[in-house]
């Protein structure tokens, strides 16, 4: 339980002047990463130390239930430049992400995930480009390793889908590994929506966007967090995020049932004109009339649905609640 983590911190650092802003921030969200966390920061600082300019790391522990909190905050008392938010439950994945970037204070912000999945080493290529002037310098998965086919096959579908139906360049096979310039964060932090699906967020704000390929590691310990359901989630909140087509295809439908009716409706009469005895049981038996009836049922229930989950997106937005909440945030200067 995150109640291991009690309130008398006592790390002494001066409060962070405008001066010593850090160049480059990382931000890497935690559930349940007992096993990865600390290595994740040891190979992170490494690379930061590498390139020698200020830098912070922050860690959003997302509701974790192992050790991973305790670890978080021996990390922080042990370097100071690794600061910890502390989320008060399980709030997801994108949530975690939307409260480091929130936090983070570096001219360049960097997500990443924190099992190790997406290499720390990648980050000075990322920075490369954005010193060429990129301001959104996403890592394409040229290569996944030690993923089943399954994830593999729904990911390159989902990714393909979503291109497809949105009015946003959303590149394909990118996750949310990415770095962006302080405009960008800027943009990114004034948007306050609920479901938020923020590789398609990133690139709606524009800017100058560049890919840089990367081999997608395995995880090296644990296991995932999102099984089927989280991942089906996660598929809706970016299509409706971004993309009408299905409230569309209700339309679409329709029209395309009402012309099939029509065409029925003028060869039943026609067949009554011609062949006024008829009994041809496919045009007025019992059974075509349950068929119809059972499968227009179907497709109205199916659209019902998809007007539902538009619906209780709405009603997630006009609450108003807050995106998630900070039960403690560990070497974050006061004004945040
Ligand atoms: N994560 C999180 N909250 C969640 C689920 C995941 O903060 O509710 C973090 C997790 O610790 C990891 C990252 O998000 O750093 C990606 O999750 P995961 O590796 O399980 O996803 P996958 O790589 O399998 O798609
Ligand atoms: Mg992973």
């Amino acid at each position: 339980m995150s109640a291991a983590v009690c309130p008398a911190d006592v790390v002494s650092e001066s409060s962070m002047s405008a001066l010593d802003r850090p160049r480059y921030s990382v931000v890497a969200p935690v559930y349940n990463e007992e096993a990865l966390v600390a290595e994740f920061c040891r190979r992170t600082v490494a690379m930061l130390e590498a390139l020698g300019e200020p830098f912070e790391v922050v860690l959003v522990n997302d509701g974790s239930r192992d050790r991973s909190p305790i670890i978080m905050r021996e990390l922080h008392d042990a370097d100071p430049r690794i600061k910890v938010l502390h989320f008060s439950k399980n709030f997801g994945h994108q949530l975690a992400i939307t409260a480091g970037i929130d936090h983070a204070r570096g001219d360049a912000v960097v997500v990443i995930d924190s099992d190790l999945q997406d290499p720390p080493e990648v980050i000075p290529e990322l920075i490369a480009k954005w010193q060429e002037g990129y301001q959104v310098v996403y890592a394409t998965r040229a290569e996944r390793v030690g993923e089943t086919w399954f994830k593999r096959t729904t990911a390159s579908l989902f990714y393909r889908t979503i291109a497809q139906i949105t009015n946003v360049d959303i590149p394909v096979d990118t996750g949310d590994f990415r770095l962006m310039d302080r405009k960008v964060v800027n943009a990114l932090t004034s948007m306050r929506e609920h479901h938020r699906f923020m590789r398609g967020l990133s690139a709606w704000v524009g800017f100058k966007q560049a890919g840089v390929p990367y081999k997608r590691d395995a995880r090296k310990a644990g296991e995932t967090k999102y099984p089927l359901r989280k991942m089906l989630r996660f598929a809706l909140d970016g299509i409706t995020s971004f993309s009408y087509l299905p409230l569309q295809l209700a339309t679409y439908t329709g029209f395309v049932i009402a012309a099939i009716a029509f065409l029925f409706l003028t060869a039943v009469v026609v067949l009554r004109l011609v062949m006024p005895n008829t009994q041809d049981p496919a045009f007025f038996g019992q059974a075509s009339t349950l068929v119809s009836v059972l499968f227009l049922g179907g497709v109205q229930l199916i659209f019902l649905g998809i007007i539902g989950e538009y619906l209780g997106r709405i009603y997630d937005e006009v609450k108003r609640r807050p995106l998630y909440i900070v039960s403690e945030a560990m070497g974050f200067d006061e004004q945040q």
